[in-house]
């Protein structure tokens, strides 16, 4: 490893739908100077500019579903390619299946991941949380019914319309808890066992969590060195 390579981070974010992962990844992201790469922002930004895969993913997202193995590697394997991603990124989103992750560990065979987070929500408290989420349709940015944007469901960053994702229905949020517990929890141990996750606790306030989560963050990579 030389001097350059020590200081960066690649991480990858587990969590329940609702966890406060984008959030949190936006600002690791800002805090480690790395590259926030999150696959369902990409697959809505393609669903957005109406591209072929965005259109053949559409239907599978808005039902709660997953999109397929397959697609996704690509997807993941084409991004981590991009120079701005060749040292170090945070990764949100992916992998979400053990298949997707056996194929990261083959693609970061020569760079592995220094840490893999699982940021720690019970389900009944991110049922609260997604249900009463509300986002940006624009710009992302999100809110909740508790805490509105100040003008009329109109965003205070950009002005764009402010509404619920169409997977954040009760209807969908319940089949997203329930492919999260039987297809993405597995990879706890699966990291577990490779000696690089991170569970954190990411109940409280964002501002208390981002401390947490760079605290512990900090203290691994310092420990991997
Ligand atoms: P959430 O974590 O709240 O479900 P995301 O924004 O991460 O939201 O993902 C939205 C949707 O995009 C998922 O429900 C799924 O359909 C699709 N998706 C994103 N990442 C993956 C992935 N790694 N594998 C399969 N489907 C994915």
């Amino acid at each position: 490893m030389d001097d350059h390579e020590i200081t960066r981070a690649r991480l990858v974010m587990l969590g329940r739908q609702g966890a406060g992962k984008g959030t949190q990844c936006v600002r690791l992201a800002a805090h480690f100077g790395e590259p926030h790469i999150s696959t369902g922002d990409m697959l809505r930004a393609a669903v957005a500019a109406g591209t072929k895969m965005g259109l053949r993913v559409k239907d599978i997202m808005d039902s709660g579903a997953l999109v397929s193995d397959e697609l996704m590697i690509n997807v993941i394997a084409e991004r981590l390619e991009l120079p701005d991603a060749t040292r170090g990124y945070i990764l949100d989103g992916f992998p979400r299946t053990v298949p997707q992750g056996e194929e990261l560990d083959e693609i970061t065979a020569d760079r592995p991941l220094h840490v893999v987070i699982n940021l720690d929500v019970p389900e009944e408290v991110v049922i609260e949380r997604i249900t009463k989420r509300r986002v940006c349709s624009t710009c992302g940015t999100n809110y909740s019914t508790d805490v509105p944007p100040t003008r009329n469901w109109t965003c205070d960053v950009c002005g764009g319309e402010v509404v619920q994702r169409p997977d954040d229905t009760e209807e969908a949020v319940l089949e997203r808890l329930a492919l999260y517990a039987s297809e993405t929890l597995p990879l706890v141990p699966f990291y577990d066992e490779r000696g690089v996750l991170l569970s954190v606790d990411g109940l409280g306030e964002a501002d208390d969590v981002t401390a947490r989560l760079i605290a512990a963050v900090d203290d691994r990579l310092v420990a991997r060195r």
